[in-house]
């Protein structure tokens, strides 16, 4: 396994599509800090999977839509881990209803959530990547960001912002050896879609929801050496779906 010098934050990666993306940075060599908001046993878990396998994580408590997280989420990592050289912007969470009924706490927790606190995250992120003239930004955003999905207005809003941030932060920073994408998945199995998988399944061309892996497989790319020139991308996750 490769030595990295630096480490890697992965929001939200105690379950799901973090878990899994952590899995697969940490067999890339990386140290993993896994940001966890109430799961502790399932951060545990992650961590201790990724110990059997010969890698190196370490939980953080903390609710990413918290305007003082990041400080104390990039202190905690780089003072167990070291520089913070990878950032996973993952936590999510979605409070679904159409717009008429939409309320004002569930659009502002949507986009607290999964759109401010990826820009705040970010913003500290760049700053040790700045140093290191080396980094590498993943923002887990999805396909309805690109594409409606009527009753997820506020969540559309806030991955669509996440694939605009995306392509802005990534003009500001390439010059520097940073990169910053999006992944965009479809419809995934992990908690987030339990229920819903059933019905989707024959709206999707290869007639099965994603796995977490499958998601982790791409931002395990776009963060790898070989992703040196792609930046600003968003790449769809989403078997076909929006083919
Ligand atoms: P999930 O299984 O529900 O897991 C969500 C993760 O985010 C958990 O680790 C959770 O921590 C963490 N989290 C939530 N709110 C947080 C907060 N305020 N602060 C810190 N951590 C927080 O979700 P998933 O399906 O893997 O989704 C991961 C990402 O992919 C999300 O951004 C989601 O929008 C996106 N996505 C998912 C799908 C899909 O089909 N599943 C499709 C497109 C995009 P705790 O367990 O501690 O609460």
């Amino acid at each position: 396994m490769v030595t990295r010098e630096g480490c890697a934050i992965v929001t939200g990666g105690s379950r799901g599509i973090g878990a899994a993306t952590a899995r697969a940075l940490a067999a890339d060599g990386w140290p993993v800090a896994i940001v966890y908001r109430a799961d502790a046993d399932a951060a545990q878990a992650t961590c201790d999977a990724i110990a059997a396998a010969g890698g190196r994580a370490w939980p953080i408590q903390a609710d990413v839509s918290d305007a003082t997280a990041a400080d104390a989420i990039f202190e905690a990592a780089e003072a167990e881990l070291g520089p913070a050289l990878v950032l996973v912007n993952n936590a999510g969470v979605r409070a679904d209803g159409l717009a008429p009924q939409l309320s004002d706490d569930d659009w502002a927790t949507v986009i607290d959530t999964n759109l401010t606190a990826a820009f705040r995250l970010t913003r500290r992120a760049l700053k040790p990547m700045l140093r290191a003239r080396f980094g590498r930004i993943v923002n887990v955003a999805s396909i309805v960001g690109l594409q409606a999905n009527p009753g997820q207005s506020n969540y559309a809003a806030a991955k669509a912002g996440l694939v605009g941030m995306t392509k802005t932060v990534a003009a500001e920073v390439a010059r520097r050896n940073i990169t910053v994408n999006a992944v965009a998945p479809g419809f995934i199995a992990t908690d987030m879609t339990e229920g819903l998988l059933e019905a989707m399944a024959e709206r999707i061309p290869v007639r099965r929801a994603g796995t977490p892996e499958e998601v982790a497989a791409c931002i395990r790319f776009l963060v790898s050496d070989e992703a040196s020139y792609v930046t600003g991308a968003t790449l769809v996750v989403d078997g076909g779906l929006t083919a």
